[in-house]
């Protein structure tokens, strides 16, 4: 090792206080390109600028905590997929991150989106959407969201169940109206991530088992009826994958119940979606494929297992939600307290609190997410302690970093951001403990603007009708 630390010493015994993937960076205020919106930098006064706005400056004109999507990034990151998945469909999960502009840039970067509830529906509508470009999931549609998704023309509906499947028919029926439909199965992968969010092992709410026959029976009651014009096979193994396998075995699965569907009926299914979950880097842990490699070996993948059935290569579509918005976003927070806390092994953890916490971020509360941050408002030459970065909730596992790197000068008032932030926080934010959500900002050459405003007392206080 050629570089010699001045506190040798005390950054050796830092170092192994964290896990064992975390390593101490040689420099704190260095930022890994792999974790932040491309372009990302700091200025000469050492502020992180994203989409050319520098985050105090964010902080200082909407406050904080905020989340804010780099727009350039976000686009980028669609076109990497519809680029290189150039024959495919693909959709965007809208619950990753969704208002009306975000619906808008999707559209324009050529995607179709995927929502999941009336209002997901009446979000990606308003922002310029074409329903036709409107996948409809979800495992208990209602049947005024099925009606309003056929009359307003959505493209296809993921069905989840036999009870849909009923309630697609009497939309249908009442209004006149074909249903195109695809059918979403469990191909028993248990993909490679958190118990919570792998979906396609068996004992879980979505889908239907090909083990169990359901699938092959919802494609044959799809197909007899005169309603839904049935197109083809859903899959999604989970999210926050790093490994093809888990698709592979998936794909091999769903083609073989393609191939039954063919026996049982001599019908050829024209369309298969392989679902999202591709994972992205949260911490230096993580190594997610380059889009373009994905596809290779996607396409590698089907070609293969195509000819070993002797089906012709289906239609095909993919979901990818975090991917796209997941790097894209930062939240931003102001720190609030600093408290060192003694361990039992004689080293000691010092407590970060920030304004904002598991209402704004309830992944690693809900499935242990990990995540990365940075000081944002300045650099530090001082030494780097252990820290865990906590939000301002009454639960102890209100943890939005359990393990980080920090200078030991962080104080209160300075700004803390966190990359990989635009998926699924801002859009599973709460109001737990009477917190108004964030704001979502966008930032693009050097302007901010404002997707979804901050929540107020007032609307809270609005929402409490009671005496
Ligand atoms: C959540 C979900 C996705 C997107 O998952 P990501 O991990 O965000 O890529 C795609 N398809 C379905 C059916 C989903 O439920």
């Amino acid at each position: 090792m050629t570089h010699a630390h001045i506190a040798g010493s005390i950054h050796a015994d830092v170092a192994k206080a964290g896990p064992q993937w975390l390593t101490l960076p040689e420099d704190l205020n260095q930022l890994r390109s792999e974790l932040w919106p491309a372009g990302t930098e700091r200025d000469a006064q050492g502020r992180i600028v994203i989409g050319g706005v520098a985050l105090s400056q964010v902080a200082a004109s909407h406050g904080t905590p905020a989340y804010l999507i780099d727009e350039q990034d976000f686009r980028a990151r669609a076109r990497a997929f519809r680029d290189s998945f150039a024959d495919w469909r693909v959709y965007y999960a809208g619950k990753a991150l969704l208002s009306r502009t975000v619906a808008r840039w999707v559209m324009e970067e050529g995607l179709c989106l995927d929502v999941t509830t009336m209002g997901e529906m009446r979000i990606a509508l308003a922002g310029g959407m074409p329903a036709a470009r409107l996948g409809f999931h979800g495992n208990n549609k209602s049947l005024e969201e099925i009606r309003f998704a056929l009359e307003q023309g959505v493209g296809r509906i993921i069905v989840d169940s036999f009870h849909e499947i009923d309630r697609i028919e009497a939309a249908c029926q009442e209004l006149g109206a074909t249903a195109q439909v695809l059918v979403r199965v469990t191909t028993g992968v248990e993909a490679h991530t958190h118990e919570y969010i792998a979906t396609a092992h068996e004992d879980q709410k979505f889908g239907l088992s090909i083990l169990g026959g359901h699938a092959l029976a919802a494609l044959v009651r799809c197909q007899s009826s005169s309603s839904i014009q049935l197109r083809g096979i859903h899959s999604h193994i989970g999210s926050q994958i790093f490994e093809t396998h888990g698709f592979e075995v998936a794909i091999r699965r769903t083609l073989r119940l393609a191939e039954q569907f063919r026996v049982a009926t001599g019908v050829e299914l024209a369309e298969l979606d392989l679902g999202g979950g591709f994972g992205i880097a949260y911490t230096e842990a993580d190594s997610p494929m380059p889009t373009a490699e994905l596809a290779r070996a996607f396409d590698e993948i089907l070609d293969h297992e195509c000819r070993a059935f002797g089906l012709r290569r289906p239609e095909l579509s993919i979901e990818p939600g975090r991917a796209i918005c997941g790097p894209a976003g930062v939240a931003l927070y102001e720190v609030g307290t600093v408290k060192a806390v003694e361990l039992e092994n004689g080293r000691s953890r010092t407590y970060v609190s920030v304004d904002g916490g598991m209402s704004d971020n309830i992944r690693p509360a809900l499935y242990a997410a990990e995540y990365s941050c940075a000081l944002a408002n300045r650099t530090s030459d001082a030494d780097p302690v252990l820290a865990r970065v906590v939000g301002k909730h009454c639960e102890g596992g209100d943890i939005l970093i359990r393990d980080v790197f920090l200078p030991r000068d962080i104080a209160p008032g300075d700004l803390i951001a966190v990359p990989g932030s635009g998926a699924y926080c801002r859009s599973m934010a709460s109001n737990y403990n009477q917190v108004p959500k964030p704001p979502l900002l966008a930032a693009s050459q050097g302007q901010v603007q404002t997707l979804l405003r901050r929540e107020t007392l007032e609307d809270l206080m609005r929402l409490d009708v009671g005496e």
